[in-house]
């Protein structure tokens, strides 16, 4: 099972992922697939809108991370764009990220194949026009039960 949505204007883009964040517990790893440009990070940035975080969003290209604390969980969001070989993520300590407690992000996670466990998550975004397109699909029991929870609105 996957969720198409049709994403007009970067304002759906931000209610759709203030919506997924609203479905997601902590303790979830979301890749995010797509193009430069397709959105990825103003999918992030609608997440921690709808947590309520009001600071800056930046893109993670040349730091790999950024992290957000927010009140109930961390938020970590990373981008693998430049990363140039896997082994990068043990050096910068992945597992400790990727704890119960905590939701993390991942833009371009093919990036770190290999080294990244299998996503709860998967959103492909899609340039369409002057649009986007999302494809949401799960790899996990909690993956599906997050889907069956946003299909249901
Ligand atoms: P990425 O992280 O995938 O490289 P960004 O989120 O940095 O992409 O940039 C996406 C660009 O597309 C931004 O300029 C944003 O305003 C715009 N955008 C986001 N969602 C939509 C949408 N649904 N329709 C049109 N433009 C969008
Ligand atoms: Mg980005």
């Amino acid at each position: 099972m996957a969720l198409n949505i049709n994403l007009p204007d970067e304002a759906a883009t931000l209610a759709l992922a203030a919506s997924v964040y609203r479905c997601l517990p902590p303790g979830c790893l979301v890749y995010l697939h797509g193009n430069l440009g397709a959105g990825k990070t103003t999918f992030v940035r609608g997440c921690l809108r709808g947590a309520g975080y009001a600071g800056a969003v930046k893109s993670p290209t040349f730091t790999l991370v950024e992290e957000y604390a927010l009140a109930d969980r961390a938020l970590f969001h990373f981008d693998l764009y430049r990363l140039n070989d896997p082994e990068e993520l043990e050096w910068m300590g992945i597992r400790d990220y990727l704890r119960p407690d905590a939701t993390c992000f991942i833009e371009w996670p093919e990036r770190g194949a290999g080294l990244l466990p299998e996503a709860d998550l998967d959103i492909r975004l899609e340039i369409a026009g002057p649009a986007r397109r999302a494809v949401i699909s799960a790899n996990t029991g909690q993956g599906r039960a997050i889907l069956a929870l946003l299909a249901d609105g």
